[in-house]
């Protein structure tokens, strides 16, 4: 298998999709990284959203955090990403359209508090 285990395979497949999701990003250094990504709506129902004339509500439609570790399985995936990189590769340039916002926000040589 070229991930962990059955279980993240199947979140890699619910990219964009309501619900929740786990989604590879490249980081500032190009390298795949893995953030569970919870949607209220699907990808593809946003503009319906947007259009719509009911403003009186608020709304969660999308939201990611990084994560370090599967889980399902526990795996590290950095470990799994090394494994089978072109794998994480191509992922990320498939949910490329669905990634939320940057990533992380640290650049390479600066500061935690975003300046250089
Ligand atoms: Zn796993």
């Amino acid at each position: 298998m070229e991930h962990c285990c059955h279980g993240s395979q199947n979140m890699f497949r619910e990219v964009g999709q309501r619900g929740v999701a786990l989604i590879v990003r490249l980081n500032f250094e190009g390298d795949p990284r893995v953030a569970l990504q919870s949607r209220g709506v699907d990808f593809d129902e946003i503009p319906v959203l947007e259009s719509s004339p009911v403003r009186e509500f608020s709304i969660n439609v999308a939201c990611e955090i990084g994560v370090r570790f599967c889980p399902f399985c526990g795996s590290r995936f950095e470990d799994v990403i090394r494994r089978n990189l072109e794998l994480y590769l191509d992922l990320a340039k498939t949910h490329e359209k669905y990634r939320l916002g940057p990533f992380e926000t640290k650049k390479p040589g600066q500061s935690d508090d975003g300046r250089s």
